[in-house]
Formats: C-alpha cells, structure tokens, sequence
C-alpha cells in the first residue's frame, strides 16, 4: 500500500479509506507527496509556497482523531494543494502577483475552513497566472510552471500549479478558481477530472476577486469520485456570502449513485465554435465518446451555435471591467506593495506602486477593462456585452429545455507550449471559446479527460448542464471515465 500511494496514480477517496482503516498514516500520504516535490519541483514550479511544518502538526491531530474513532470524514488525512488566490491563515497568498509577494490573510477562506474541518492536509500554495488572469500559468511573477506529462508543454491555466502538483503525484487533489476556463483548462492539458460549479454554489468568500459575477472555486483531481467527494465537502451554503445559494446540493453518495447512468439521457455534440483549429485527434475522441454515450442508451445529436467567437469577445468584455474595478483596491495604502522610490505626493506614489506591483498582462487588463467602462465607450462594448450575454442565456435556456447535457471539446487544441504564450495573448483568449460560456451564464461544467492529443498529452472532453444540475454532470463523467491514453 505504502508503494501505491507513491506512484501518484492512487485516488484521494481511495487513500482516504485506507487511512480510516488503517492501513495507512497521515504521514505515510503527506512523506510521499513530500518526497516527490523533493525529485520533481525544481524543475516544474506547481508551488508558490509550502506549508510542511503545518502539514506535519495538522497531520499529527487529525492522526489523534482517527485513532480515536473520530476520523471527521472520508477524506480525514488527504494531502491537499490549495490555488494562491484563496486565503489561507497564517501562509502567504500571493495571486502569483508581486503586488501582494507578502500578503499573509489573517483568515482562512471558507473552502479552507471546509477542508481543514474535514482533516484534509493542507500542503502548500500552487503557482498560478497573475490574479488569475491568464491560461498558461505563465504570466505568475513567481516563474513558469511546467506541464509534468510532457514538459516542452505549459499545464494550462491558470490553476496550472493545482493541476500540475497533482498530475506529478505532488499533491492527492488540489483546489483551484474558474473565471473563463482555469480549472477545467489545466485538469483537460494534466489528464485530470476538474469541476466548475454552478455560480453561487461554493463560496467564494476568502477567494481574491478576478471577476467577482463568473469566479468559481472547483476541485482538480484524478477520478471522478474524488471530484464529487471534493464538490460536496466544498459546495455547502456560506451565509457569509451572499452570492451564495440557499438551493439543495446533491450529496456525495447521490452522486456516487448517479454516475455512469446516461440511459434515455439527451446529449448535445457541440462541435462549434473552433473547429478550424481543432486537432484531429481531439475530434475523433469527440466522435468516440459520442459514439460511447449511445451505446450506453443516451440519445446525442449534433448542435451548432450561431455567431460562437461571441462569448469570446463578451466574457473578456465583462471579465476585465470586474478585474479594473476589483484591482482598483490595490493602491499600496490600503493594500498591496507599495513603491520604495521616493514620490512627490499621494498620486505618485500610488502610480509607482501599481506600475511596480502588477505585471505586464494585468495592466494590460486593467486598462481594457477601464477603457470598456469609460464614459465615451460604455454602449459600444460593455453594454453590448451584456447584451450578447442575454442572447446567450436565452439560447441555452431553449438548449436545456431539449438537451440534459451539451457535450464539447474542453480546449480547441494543445496546451501552449512553454514561453510561447506570452507572445499572443489575443490568440490565446480564443482558447476560452469552450469553457468561458458557464462562466457567463452561472452554468456548471466539468472537464473530463479522454482520449490522448499526442503520445505524451490526453485528451479531454466538456460536459456543461443547467444551473444546479452538477448530478448530470457526474452520471455523463462516469459514463466517459476511464477511456484515458487510447
Ligand atoms: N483564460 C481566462 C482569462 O484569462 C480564464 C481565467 C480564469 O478562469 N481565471 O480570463
């Protein structure tokens, strides 16, 4: 067993049972996710900030209450890495940013608190894309992250460290925030399992805000059970946070229950809105799980969206006007770095601050994001966007009145490879044209990896349902699981 759990192969529910039983210690997890980050960290970046020493202590109770019968859940003992978007007390969080390199929250955000409550081990803080904004992970002022299956390759973004520590058997399940794509795009370029929930079902409080109306915290891991055991330890109502939702969550078991069971369910085969770019490969596996689907009794059928580089253009539209007034607030006075430079006056200062804190794609964000809001250009591009946003919600809503699930391509094509990503960033924009659409409209969406893309990199595919109907998600996942490599 102690063999198992080094391979980086062994799910988190599976490690979890045989802690409960047993069979393994906490140390026993937390050594061998310690001892790979020692072989395989250098050379592939997934974290910003460890948290060993913790680790340890957390490990030492959490060993107590399951000798004591009082293992506070399934996953009592799994090693956990944790986005550095999402506040953690006492351990810095960066936002991969220089802006906040020192920032250490005197709170822990509440999806923290949920996974600390149910004796997951908090192992570190994962490298990310500055504030979020990216889907390379490339643009953290900590340096690069490489992808582990094939390191030529960038593990997407911009949760690439949350994806990439897990995939290099550094972490069992890691914890990443979706704007436009960033949990599902690293789980599809890692071969992992990553879920964005429905807007307003796991709290964002303790998330640091990149587009406050689309951010979503969601699990990266390697199967799907440890996606639904991790998506109800963390979608439970926070009335500390207002966005989020009173409705009912489905339960582990519920889901557990649910999965693989498509029989008489009405599938979608989205194969717009970038088939151009599409490797061949990805959509063959598109074809081949289709193909799977119908066997299993679900009725597919091929849908095309009009005018699909839309959403595109939208999500970015509304993304950054909410990024250039969230980030208003990092002045150096209030918070963030503050310049070391002598200044003339309150203004300067906060110029240097700011020119000094944020990184070239941020500021490039803040003042789009500022531009689309301005005075002279509001009607012409936010207020459009908001309108090509209704025109998609109604479009989906008659989409879900036929359909149970519309399934795509998770990314029109390969992960960009290393440093190339920096050089287009419009080009890589066009990458969201799958996953951006939940974002906009509060739609739950999973990444389901299937099939390979090339020898090295799989494949993956995007289920996305309704608002609150993440149990259709995971009986279409079941459904899918497993064809990984073919
Ligand atoms: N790639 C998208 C962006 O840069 C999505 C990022 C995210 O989901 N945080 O905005």
């Amino acid at each position: 067993m102690v063999d198992l759990i080094g391979d980086g192969s062994l799910s988190a529910t599976r490690l979890g049972e045989a802690i409960g039983r047993g069979e393994l210690k906490v140390t026993d997890a937390l050594e061998a996710c310690f001892a790979k980050i020692e072989e395989k960290e250098k050379d592939l970046g997934c974290f910003i900030t460890l948290n060993k020493e913790g680790a340890f202590l957390q490990a030492e109770k959490v060993q107590h209450m399951i000798d004591a019968g009082r293992a506070p859940s399934p996953l009592a003992g799994v090693p956990v890495a944790v986005k550095d978007n999402i506040c953690t007390k006492g351990i810095r969080t960066t936002c991969g940013s220089k802006m906040l390199a020192d920032y250490i929250p005197p709170y822990d955000a509440f999806v923290v608190e949920q996974l600390k409550n149910a004796g997951c081990i908090l192992i570190g803080k994962t490298n990310m894309d500055e504030f979020a904004m990216g889907s390379a992970t490339e643009t953290s002022f900590f340096g690069s992250c490489k992808n582990p299956l094939d390191p030529e390759y960038t593990p997407g973004g911009s949760s690439g460290g949350s994806a990439a520590a897990v995939a290099a058997g550094e972490a069992f399940a890691a914890i990443g925030s979706d704007t436009g794509g960033s949990v599902r795009q690293p789980a599809a370029c890692c071969g992992l399992y990553g879920l964005k929930p429905t807007y307003g079902s796991v709290s964002r409080r303790g998330l640091i805000a990149y587009a406050s109306s689309m951010d979503q915290i969601g699990p990266i891991t390697r199967d799907p059970e440890d996606c639904a055991a991790l998506f109800s330890l963390l979608s439970m109502r926070d009335p500390e946070d207002a966005t989020c939702h009173g409705q009912m969550r489905p339960s582990y078991k519920q889901l557990l229950s649910v999965m693989g069971r498509v029989k008489g369910m009405r599938i979608a085969i989205l194969r717009d809105p970038s088939d151009g770019k599409a490797a061949k490969n990805a959509l063959e596996n598109l074809s081949k799980a289709r193909q799977l689907l119908s066997d299993l009794g679900a009725e597919t059928e091929e849908i095309k969206l009009p005018e699909p580089e839309n959403a595109v253009s939208a999500y970015y539209t509304i993304a950054l006007a909410q990024a250039a007034s969230n980030l208003a607030r990092y002045d150096g006075v209030a918070y963030g770095h503050r310049t070391k430079e002598p200044c003339s006056g309150l203004k300067e200062m906060i110029r240097k601050s700011r020119t000094e804190g944020f990184g070239e794609e941020v500021k490039r964000r803040i003042m789009l994001g500022n531009f689309v809001l301005s005075a002279e250009h509001y009607d012409a591009y936010y207020r459009k966007a908001l309108q090509v946003r209704e025109g998609l919600v109604k479009r989906y809503e008659q989409l879900f009145s036929r359909y149970d699930v519309i399934l795509s391509l998770t990314m029109p094509a390969l992960p960009p490879k290393l440093s190339e990503s920096l050089r287009d960033p419009v080009s890589l924009y066009r990458d969201d044209s799958y996953t951006c659409i939940a974002n906009l409209l509060g739609l739950c969406s999973m990444a389901v990896p299937f099939g390979s893309l090339t020898e090295k990199l799989p494949g993956s595919l995007l289920l996305t349902a309704n608002r609150f109907a993440e149990e259709k998600l995971f009986a279409a996942a079941g459904a899918l699981a497993g064809h990984t490599g073919e």
